[in-house]
């Protein structure tokens, strides 16, 4: 252990107080009816972050109505883009404003390292200020070619009340990458973070408030997944659900949301394999699966937890990535120098762990890390930088997702071997290709079953490329263009011009 880069506790200032969270409902900042509240630790230091109201059914019941209020009162969803755009276009200069305050938050209440906060609120900005373009470019279909007395005309409309339901692992930015688009599209919407991070979206409330939402348009309800996100998505007066997180509770939303036919978007786990040919920038290949493993703590659902890699070159690039592993910064998350921080709960490091005993069991060799991390000076959970080689498909690590920082290594011969090995898995969120050949990156794009395929680079994104998963790593889409008509209806009109059909009934 003494091997790795630790960063120890750092000197930065804790918070004396928490910070307080309650529901924005209807315009209104409200307590629970009796007043209950939940507390949150953070994870690397273990001090008191924040108290947050914790909502119930009521709650929940409340905030649909005032966004069912909202939008049918046109307030909102009948306005001109320009003037919904104008209005996004104001939050994102204000979460500029905010980066401070709130990366600190977000960093604390998830133990993400600080730098990682700073840019992932500075970036969600840009996704506002994305939205905000896009509220202006609506637009349906009209055809002309129907008969002189006919005009067709197809309108795309918000499609009404959105639940929006967020994890814990990315809290601000995967709620901008679904609430500034459905608020583009002309939507109402009742969100509800992970009861372990709803800090930043209350910030947001307070922005959007200042930016001159009006009231009902946003609406946030803290607390429980099965206490509020239920209702959430049973509830008539509510037309969409889009959830990120698990896709255990993927499959409990599709199956509660299908009693009303609700309309579902789902972003959910992913078992992403980087694969690296023989031909590959070998440094480079070596250096992205090092970022890909270790980003956000491997609590990523874009996590490059196994690579596929030639038998020539397996030894090569594991002893690299073993090597840089151990230059990567994991410790105290409110230290600039770090680049790894806390496991966000102690039952989610345990899990973690029994992962890596059960694929060593199975006959994996342990590259290097393999357990818990003490970082000096902190009491919260962290866990080593993990690289385990010999590690066969039909192992649990190498097809569950194990959201920590724990790379499988697998090997291939063919290209077709390493497409079916990157096929073979229930989850299809991306993948990416390392050759310098253009016909082996291209077929293996056309032929793995990812939404997202990287080719020499890994998490790159961008607000213009839409994203989302295949097979069981989720429906639909988000972000871009595809993601931003998620949130729109399809209305069709036909118009007769003149009166030119003979009756139907005959005198
Ligand atoms: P989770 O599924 O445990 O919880 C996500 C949210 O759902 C929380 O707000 C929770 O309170 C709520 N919830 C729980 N039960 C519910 C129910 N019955 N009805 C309605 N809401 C309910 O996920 P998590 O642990 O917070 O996040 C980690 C998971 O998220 C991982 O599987 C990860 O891969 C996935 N994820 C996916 C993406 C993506 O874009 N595909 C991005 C980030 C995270």
């Amino acid at each position: 252990m003494t091997e790795l880069t630790i960063i120890s506790a750092s000197s930065a200032a804790l918070p004396r107080e928490p910070f307080l969270g309650r529901h924005f409902i209807g315009g209104e900042w409200r307590d629970s009816p009796a007043g209950e509240t939940y507390d949150r630790l953070s994870p690397a230091h273990g001090v008191h972050v924040s108290r947050s109201a914790l909502g119930a059914a009521s709650d929940a019941e409340a905030a649909i109505v005032a966004a069912r209020k909202a939008f049918d009162s046109g307030v909102w969803s009948r306005i001109p883009g320009k003037a919904r755009a104008l209005v996004l276009l104001r939050v994102a200069d204000l979460i500029e404003e905010n980066v401070e305050r709130m990366a600190l938050i977000e960093t604390l209440e998830t133990g993400k390292p600080i730098t990682q906060s700073r840019n992932e609120v500075s970036g969600a900005a840009d996704l506002w200020r994305y939205a905000a373009a896009l509220a202006r470019t609506v637009h349906g279909d009209s055809h002309n070619t129907l008969g002189d007395d006919m005009l067709g005309i197809v309108l795309k409309e918000p499609i009404g009340v959105v639940s929006i339901i967020t994890p814990w692992n990315f809290p601000f930015w995967i709620l901008s990458q679904k609430l500034p688009f459905a608020l583009a599209a002309g939507c109402t919407t009742v969100v509800k973070p992970s009861e372990m991070t709803p800090s930043t979206t209350v910030m947001l409330g307070e922005l959007l408030v200042e930016a001159g939402l009006p009231a009902g348009v946003v609406n946030i309800v803290l607390g429980y997944g099965g206490d509020v996100g239920s209702l959430m998505t049973t509830h008539d007066a509510v037309d969409m659900v889009t959830f990120t997180g698990s896709t255990l509770v993927g499959k409990t939303i599709s199956a509660a949301a299908s009693k009303t036919l609700k309309k579902v978007a789902l972003e959910l786990g992913g078992k992403n394999p980087q694969v690296i040919f023989p031909d590959a920038d070998i440094e480079s290949a070596a250096d992205a699966v090092t970022f890909g493993i270790y980003f956000n703590t491997g609590q990523c659902c874009n996590s490059g937890s196994r690579i596929i890699v030639h038998e020539d070159i397996a030894d090569e690039i594991t002893e690299r990535v073993v090597a840089l592993s151990k230059k990567v910064a994991f410790g105290d998350p409110l230290d600039p120098k770090t680049q790894v921080g806390a496991i966000i709960t102690t039952q989610h490091q345990g899990k973690i762990d029994d992962y890596v005993r059960a694929a060593v069991a199975a006959g994996a060799e342990i590259a290097l890390g393999g357990g818990p991390l003490v970082v000096p000076g902190l009491g919260g959970q962290f866990y080593q930088p993990t690289v385990l080689r010999g590690v066969t498909p039909e192992m649990a690590i190498a097809r569950e997702e194990v959201f920590g920082p724990v790379l499988s290594v697998l090997t291939f011969r063919t290209l077709d071997e390493a497409i079916a090995l990157t096929n073979d898995a229930t989850y299809g969120l991306s993948a990416g290709i390392w050759s310098e050949n253009v016909h082996t990156c291209l077929e293996f794009c056309r032929r793995a079953q990812a939404g997202t395929v990287w080719t020499n680079t890994w998490m790159d994104g961008f607000p213009e490329l839409t994203f989302g998963g295949m097979k069981q790593s989720g429906a639909g889409r988000e972000i871009g263009k595809y993601g931003f008509e998620e949130f729109l209806e399809i209305k069709t009109l036909a118009m007769r011009v003149g009166r030119t059909r003979d009756n139907w009934v005959r005198d």
